[in-house]
C-alpha cells in the first residue's frame, strides 16, 4: 500500500519505519504503544509550559531501551495527544542526528526551531503513522468529522491525510 517509505529514507529508516507499519493493524492506531514498543518513554507533563505542545529528551533513565522521551501536554484532547506523539516519534526517526544527547521542543504550532521543511515532513510523517491509507480506506464510507474520531485525531490532522486524495472521503478536503 501507500506507503510512507519514501526513496530518500535510509536503510535505517526503512526499517524503523516498517516496523511501525507492522503495528498499523487497526484503527485507531495506538501510537502510544507503538512510541513505547518502538523504544521510547512516553510521559503525560500538566506542567509544560504555555505555549508547548511536546517535547522529546534524551533521558537515559526512563527514556526506554533507545534512551529517549516524548513528553505531551497533559492538558490538551486525546486526539491532539495522540498527533503530538506521532510528530515527536517522527522527529526523532527523520532528525534524532539534530537533537542527540539533548532535546527538542515543539511549540503549539510543532515548530521546534529545526525549519518549516523538517516540520512539514514530521507533520507528514504523523499523519502517515495515525491515519495509514490502508485502514482509511476501510472506512472510506465515513466523512471527516466520523474518521477523525475513528481514528481519534483532531480534524485538522485528518484534513491533512485527506487532501492529497480527497476522494477517499464523502466531503471534500478542506485546506487547514
Ligand atoms: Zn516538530
Amino acid at each position: 500500500m501507500d506507503n510512507f517509505l519514501r526513496p530518500q529514507f535510509t536503510p535505517k529508516q526503512k526499517e524503523e519505519l516498517a516496523f511501525i507499519q507492522r503495528a498499523q493493524t487497526q484503527a485507531p492506531v495506538n501510537i502510544v504503544g507503538i512510541a513505547k514498543l518502538f523504544g521510547l518513554g512516553v510521559w503525560e507533563d500538566h506542567k509544560l509550559p504555555p505555549g508547548i505542545a511536546a517535547k522529546i529528551f534524551h533521558d537515559p533513565k526512563h527514556g526506554g531501551r533507545l534512551g529517549y522521551s516524548i513528553v505531551i501536554r497533559g492538558q490538551d484532547s486525546r486526539q491532539r495527544k495522540n498527533f503530538s506523539v506521532a510528530h515527536e516519534l517522527a522527529h526523532y526517526i527523520l532528525h534524532r542526528d539534530k537533537f542527540a544527547g539533548s532535546s527538542l521542543i515543539d511549540d503549539s504550532f510543532y515548530d521546534s526551531g529545526l525549519g518549516v521543511f523538517k516540520e512539514a515532513d514530521a507533520n507528514a510523517l504523523a499523519v502517515d503513522f495515525l491515519m495509514p491509507w490502508h485502514l482509511i480506506l476501510e472506512y472510506a464510507h465515513l466523512d471527516i468529522a466520523e474518521l477523525a474520531k475513528k481514528f481519534d485525531v483532531p480534524e485538522g490532522a485528518m484534513r491533512l491525510r485527506l487532501q492529497d486524495r480527497p476522494e477517499a472521503a464523502k466531503t471534500p478536503a478542506l485546506a487547514i
